[in-house]
């Protein structure tokens, strides 16, 4: 035998673990939740508006057997499948649309459109892929009943409102989530992503996702005419001081070995040339990659408007307000040993070729940190399916999270998304 008839004998085996009988029935079932995606991607819903998401999502749930609970945070549901003694697994899948205007052209193309709660009327499309996460949910809660003799436990298949407004999973918790359902003892959630190639599951022990937090900064200053401004105290100029300084927090309060940043998104102040106004606002993004520097940004930033006011010589009655809003996001942290056991059990199944270790190359952030920083925290692990057809990878044609154009290879990572997940719950709730 040469070594060629042996790497041959090494691929061939490596092709029959890929080839489960996991694998075969999604393939089966996947014209039933092609169906559900094609449902899904075209009547997609804004944030805490996921009503027809939910009675859908509980319909399918319902029919397989599970006893469903509704309502939770607004749109919120979980189904529940009980399966003897054993562990409770929660799997999580978020529900939202975007009011993005879908510019893909598919067949199937969302022309949806809703008044969102400001009451303004919206277009909606799901720009971020949570229709895939939706119909792998039902993927995952069929075959988990055709797979009933080989797990014991208790399935907890939730549907999250309001990711993409990060404030479903607190909305849920607040509404006596955990209470009303039990409490699991582990979590998994996941997202297709864009920038991933479709057929790969992204893994790391660790770090998911950063935190986010909103800051909102109303400078005050005192209202002159705009030819006599030594009379006033400039807000406009004072925010855009503001603006500038709060840079060097980034370069010069942080570590240069940690990653941080400060977006000034919005800035309003003014309203003529001529008028020096009385308040500037400035909106503001934090994202972090650890609650330690998440906690120094948020501080940073309140000295370094309240101080820069101060220079200008705002009087102390008149120093800015700084707000932090409560619907921000902690950082997304897996636990290790957890992931290194969920991967290793997917990887037996789906062959160690299906997964690639995670990167960071933005400071996207979750909400789902939010379902399981309870007390006592709920060990959870949260992965990522690649997206993107290979070669539009290599090529860079691919569209963005939120764009109007962005496009999955559905078939690819639902199925993918469908395996990885069913893997995971059936290790997590293999029997004792
Ligand atoms: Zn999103
Ligand atoms: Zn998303």
């Amino acid at each position: 035998m040469n070594l060629l008839a042996v790497t041959g004998l090494a691929i061939s085996l490596s092709d029959l673990a890929v080839a489960s009988p996991l694998s075969d029935a999604i393939e089966a079932d996947y014209s039933y939740l092609e169906k559900l995606f094609q449902h899904f991607h075209a009547n997609p819903e804004l944030s805490m508006q996921e009503t027809k998401t939910s009675d859908r999502l509980a319909k399918e749930m319902s029919e397989l057997g599970y006893e469903v609970a509704r309502n939770i945070g607004k749109t919120g549901l979980v189904g529940i499948l009980e399966n003897g003694n054993g562990s409770t697994l929660l799997i999580r899948a978020d529900m939202d649309g975007l009011p993005v205007l879908e510019k893909t052209g598919l067949a199937i193309a969302s022309k949806a459109r809703q008044v969102n709660l400001e009451g303004e009327d919206m277009p909606v499309m799901h720009a971020c892929g949570h229709d895939m996460h939706i119909t792998s949910l039902i993927g995952v809660a069929r075959r988990m009943v055709e797979l009933k003799d080989q797990w014991q436990g208790t399935l907890m298949l939730l549907g999250q409102p309001a990711e993409e407004a990060l404030g479903g999973a607190k909305a849920m918790v607040a509404d006596r989530l955990y209470e009303r359902v039990g409490r699991p003892d582990f979590a998994l959630a996941m997202h297709v992503i864009a920038k991933y190639p479709a057929g790969k599951i992204v893994f790391n022990d660790g770090l998911m996702y950063s935190s986010a937090d909103t800051v909102r900064i109303t400078v005050r200053g005192i209202a002159a005419h705009g030819a006599a401004p030594h009379l006033g105290r400039d807000p406009v100029l004072i925010g855009s001081q503001i603006v500038l300084a709060l840079q060097s927090i980034i370069t010069r309060e942080v570590s240069p070995l940690e990653p941080a940043l400060i977006t000034v998104g919005a800035f309003r102040g003014g309203t003529a040339p001529n008028v020096i106004a009385d308040h500037a606002q400035l909106d503001i993004t934090v994202r972090a990659n650890t609650e330690k520097t998440r906690a120094q940004l948020l501080k940073s930033i309140e000295r370094v408007a309240t101080q820069t006011a101060r220079a200008a010589g705002v009087p102390e009655n008149l120093l800015p307000i700084i707000t932090v809003a409560d619907d921000g996001a902690p950082t997304t942290i897996n636990d290790a040993a957890l992931s290194r056991r969920v991967r290793e059990a997917m990887e037996a199944g789906m062959g160690s070729d299906a997964f690639v270790d995670w990167y960071q190359s933005d400071m996207g952030a979750e909400d789902f940190p939010d379902l399981v920083n309870v007390d006592p925290p709920i060990p959870s692990v949260y992965f990522e399916v690649g997206g993107t057809p290979p070669d539009q990878i290599a090529t860079g044609s691919w569209a963005s999270h939120h764009s109007p154009l962005f496009q999955i290879d559905a078939e690819t990572s639902i199925k993918m998304g469908v395996e990885a997940m069913t893997l995971g719950a059936l290790e997590l709730l293999s029997a004792p």
